[in-house]
């Protein structure tokens, strides 16, 4: 037992960066052994930051019917027809009952459509046969640009390190709250994002930013990433040049269901 949560804080049971790969079990809860953020006191995963207090969210609000009537709607239960395999292949995830499954092993998929800055509409349901802990549990994740990750996890009842839990900013900011329902239960994740911007020289002038709301309760308010998400290192902005690019969905080796997606652009005042 000693020797397992020895290789748990080290590290030694993952150092995968667990794209598209399936996960082990036994999933450490966090990490010691990995770099400071910069500008915080925490180290990348950190299993002794605190924990984000649980919220238990209302029992209804407003999800599931539809979208606004300009959003661009990227799976209305029907189709993956939006959507491809991040290498440009059809997206093989599984379609039913008004909703997508992730098919483990076949990798993430992604919007054909690329974006700049959006409103972001997902529901998803972790998996209501529970599996695994911490990272091993119901993980996901949504890649704004295809890089910078909201992270999607079941974080009902289940410890990992806080940047890395269910409306996490990963590996950089943990989330404000603790709002997980259930496993099997329906939740809201609601994203507005801001994408990073350089000037002609090609110096970042304004970094990504993003407000993050699950099941209504705010987790994120106008969070800036610090660069792309990494596992187990720090980013930064260096060789990003992209104000532009697709959502992605992980596949981390676990069922998540995904439903009613849509997305829009979220345009300027006093240009209707
Ligand atoms: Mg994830």
């Amino acid at each position: 037992m000693q020797n397992n949560s020895f290789a748990a804080l080290t590290g030694l049971l993952c150092g995968c960066l667990c794209l598209g790969v399936s996960c082990h079990a036994d999933s450490p809860v966090g990490y010691t052994d990995t770099p400071i953020i910069p500008g915080q006191k925490w180290h990348v995963h950190d299993p002794n930051r605190p924990q984000p207090k649980i919220v238990t969210p209302a029992e209804t609000f407003s999800h599931g019917a539809g979208a606004p009537s300009d959003a661009t709607v990227l799976f209305d239960g029907k189709d993956l027809s939006k959507w491809q395999h991040s290498n440009g292949s059809p997206a093989r995830w599984k379609v039913q009952n008004g909703y997508f499954e992730v098919a483990p092993k076949t990798g993430n998929i992604q919007t054909k459509e690329e974006f700049q800055d959006f409103q972001l509409h997902v529901e998803f349901a972790s998996p209501e046969v529970v599996k695994g802990n911490s990272q091993g549990r119901g993980n996901s994740g949504i890649f704004l640009l295809g890089q910078y990750e909201v992270q999607v996890l079941d974080c009902y009842q289940n410890i990992t390190y806080p940047d890395g839990q269910l409306g996490a900013l990963y590996g950089q900011y943990p989330p404000l709250a603790n709002p997980a329902k259930k496993p099997g239960e329906w939740q809201s994740y609601d994203v507005i994002f801001e994408a990073p911007r350089w000037d002609t020289n090609g110096n970042l002038i304004k970094k990504a930013a993003v407000t993050v709301i699950v099941n209504g309760v705010v987790l994120q308010h106008r969070r800036e990433f610090l660069g792309p998400c990494r596992h187990r290192e720090n980013t930064s902005y260096d060789g990003v040049k992209s104000s532009r690019g697709p959502i992605a969905l992980q596949d981390h080796g676990d069922l998540v269901r995904f439903r009613n997606i849509w997305i829009r652009p979220l345009g300027e005042i006093d240009k209707p």
